[in-house]
C-alpha cells in the first residue's frame, strides 16, 4: 500500500512550503487508495511547542487535509529509537565517539586547508564497543559510514542522484542513547509507519543518502523519495517576509477561502498542463501526478492568488458568502448584511476586503471633504441643485430608484453632475457601489438624512 506521511517540527506556524509538502503527500497517497500520515518531529525539546502542534493540526483541518491514523510523536517514541541505537552499537554499525568540540574544530581546519572536503574521518570508529563502555566522558553516537560507496537514489522529480559515502563520513546520529537526532528517528519512523514514498523539499536531498544508509545498515526497505523545489518569490530569490506573510494562518485571517490556498498551492511546482486553473480538492487528487511537479523553483505569486480567490467567491452562493463575511463586517440596525455583501462581491480580492470597502454604510456621521461632492469643474449651486433634484426624487419614490435616477440623470447636462454628487453625499468616498445601491442597503431615510447633511455642509462654507 502507498504510504506517505508530513512531518512537521513544531517550531513554527505552519508556512506556504510546508503545506504544499502536506498537500502533494496527501495527494499522491489519495489517488492511490493509500494512507496519508502525520507525525510530529519534536524531538528538539528547546525549540518544540504545544502550541505549533496544535496551530498544524488546527491549520490542516481547516483545508480538509485529514490524516490517516492516530498522529505519531517522536517524544514519545524514545524507547523504540533507544532499542535500534543500541542493535547497532552492537553490531557495530554504529560506534561511541569522544571527540572534543576543540578536536573536531581542528581536524576540519586541517582539512580545509590540504583543500579536502570537511568530513570526519572517525577517529574512534575502530573503538570496540566494550572499551568505549569503560571508557569516560560524553561520547556521541556515530553512523560507522561504508568506505567509497556510491549512493544512488532515484528521484521522482529530480531522477538519478548520486553521491559517494566518502562525501558524508560518519555522521551523529544521537546525542546518546535517550537523544537521537533527525536522520536516525527519521529512518527509524518510516520504517515503523511503513512509509513507501517520502515527499518532502529539496533542503533534505543532503539527508536522503544518510537516511539510505541507515536504512540499509538496518536491512530496512528503502522508500521512494521525491523532493520538492523551493518556493521562490517574484524576484527568484527564497521565499520570505518581503513578499507578505508565509504563515498561513494569516491567510485564512485574511478571508482567503481553503479550497482557494488549496488550488494555489497545488499549483507551486505542479501543473496539469492544460489550461484548467480552478480545482477542488477531488479534483486535484484525480489530476495531480508527482511526475510532473517542476524541478526548478516554483513562483509565489501573490496576484494569482487574488485571482483564484476572487473566483470562489464569486462561485459561493450569497447566504454562505454572507456567513463568511460576518466577522469582516460591522453590524448597524436596519442594514441587512446580505444586501452589503450582493453589492460588493464582484470587488472582493480576499474578505477582509470588505471590512474597508463598506465601512461608511454603518457610519452615522460620514467624514469627508466637501469639494468630493464636486464632479468637475461644477459651481457650488449646481452641485446643489443636484443634489436637491435628488433629494426630491428619492423622496417621492419608493420603487424602481434606479430607473428613476438615471432618467433624471438624462435630463441633467452630464450624468456625471447628476450622479457623482449624489454618490459621494451617500458615502463619502471617491469609490462606492452606485447611488441606487447605497439607498438600497441604507435605507430612504439615512440616505434623505446624508442628502441633507451635504447639502448643510455646502451652504454652511
Ligand atoms: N521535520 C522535518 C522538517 O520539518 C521533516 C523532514 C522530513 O520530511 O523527512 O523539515
Amino acid at each position: 500500500m502507498i504510504k506517505t506521511r508530513f512531518a512537521p517540527s513544531p517550531t513554527g506556524p505552519l508556512h506556504i512550503g510546508g503545506l504544499r509538502t502536506a498537500l502533494f503527500n496527501f495527494l499522491f497517497a489519495k489517488q492511490n487508495k493509500g494512507e496519508f500520515l502525520l507525525r510530529i518531529e519534536d524531538t528538539d525539546k528547546k525549540r518544540s511547542e504545544k502550541k505549533w502542534e496544535k496551530e498544524i493540526f488546527e491549520n490542516l483541518e481547516k483545508l480538509n487535509l485529514f490524516w490517516d491514523n492516530k498522529v505519531e510523536r517522536q517524544s514519545k517514541r524514545k524507547e523504540i529509537y533507544k532499542i535500534y541505537l543500541e542493535k547497532m552499537l552492537e553490531n557495530g554499525t554504529a560506534y561511541y565517539c569522544f571527540c572534543t568540540k576543540e578536536e573536531l574544530d581542528k581536524e576540519r581546519e586541517e582539512l580545509i586547508k590540504q583543500g579536502r572536503a570537511p568530513v570526519h574521518q572517525g577517529k574512534y570508529r575502530t573503538l570496540p564497543l566494550k572499551e568505549a563502555l569503560k571508557k569516560n566522558g560524553n561520547p556521541v553516537i556515530r553512523f560507522k559510514c561504508p568506505l567509497n560507496k556510491d549512493i544512488v537514489f532515484h528521484d521522482l522529480i529530480r531522477g538519478a542522484i548520486k553521491i559517494n559515502t566518502n562525501d558524508i563520513g560518519d555522521f551523529v546520529i544521537a546525542k546518546d542513547l535517550n537523544n537521537p537526532l533527525y536522520n536516525f528517528t527519521c529512518t527509524i519512523d518510516d520504517y515503523e509507519m511503513q512509509i513507501s514514498h517520502v515527499i518532502r523539499g529539496e533542503e533534505h536531498i543532503p539527508n536522503t543518502p544518510k537516511q539510505i544508509l541507515l536504512g540499509e545498515a538496518l536491512n530496512f526497505p528503502i522508500p521512494e523519495f521525491a523532493h520538492l523545489s523551493l518556493i521562490l518569490g517574484k524576484d527568484k530569490r527564497k521565499l520570505s517576509k518581503r513578499e507578505g506573510s508565509t504563515a498561513i494562518a494569516d491567510y485564512l485571517k485574511q478571508g482567503y477561502l481553503p479550497p482557494a490556498i488549496i488550488n494555489f498551492i497545488a499549483f507551486l511546482g505542479w501543473n496539469p498542463g492544460t489550461d484548467k486553473e480552478i480545482y477542488s480538492l477531488d479534483e486535484l487528487i484525480k489530476d495531480f501526478s508527482i511526475k510532473k511537479v517542476s524541478k526548478s523553483g516554483a513562483i509565489f505569486n501573490i496576484d494569482k492568488l487574488d485571482w483564484i480567490n476572487g473566483m470562489y467567491i464569486r462561485k459561493m452562493n450569497l447566504d454562505e458568502l454572507t456567513q463568511k463575511c460576518l466577522p469582516y463586517l460591522k453590524q448597524k440596525k436596519g442594514i441587512d448584511n446580505k444586501k452589503v455583501v450582493l453589492a460588493y462581491k464582484d470587488r472582493l480580492k480576499k474578505l477582509e476586503d470588505i471590512t474597508k470597502l463598506t465601512d461608511y454604510l454603518y457610519q452615522d456621521k460620514l467624514n469627508y471633504n466637501k469639494e468630493l461632492l464636486r464632479w468637475k469643474d461644477m459651481q457650488d449651486r449646481e452641485v446643489k441643485k443636484s443634489l436637491t433634484d435628488a433629494l426630491n426624487l428619492i423622496k417621492e419614490n419608493n420603487e424602481n430608484i434606479k430607473e428613476k435616477l438615471i432618467k433624471e440623470a438624462k435630463k441633467a447636462s452630464s450624468i456625471g453632475n447628476f450622479m457623482w454628487p449624489l454618490r459621494v453625499a451617500l458615502s463619502g468616498k471617491k469609490a462606492s457601489a452606485g447611488p441606487d445601491e447605497i439607498i438600497n442597503i441604507i435605507g430612504k431615510e439615512e440616505s434623505l438624512k446624508r442628502i441633507q447633511s451635504a447639502l448643510a455642509f455646502l451652504t454652511k462654507s
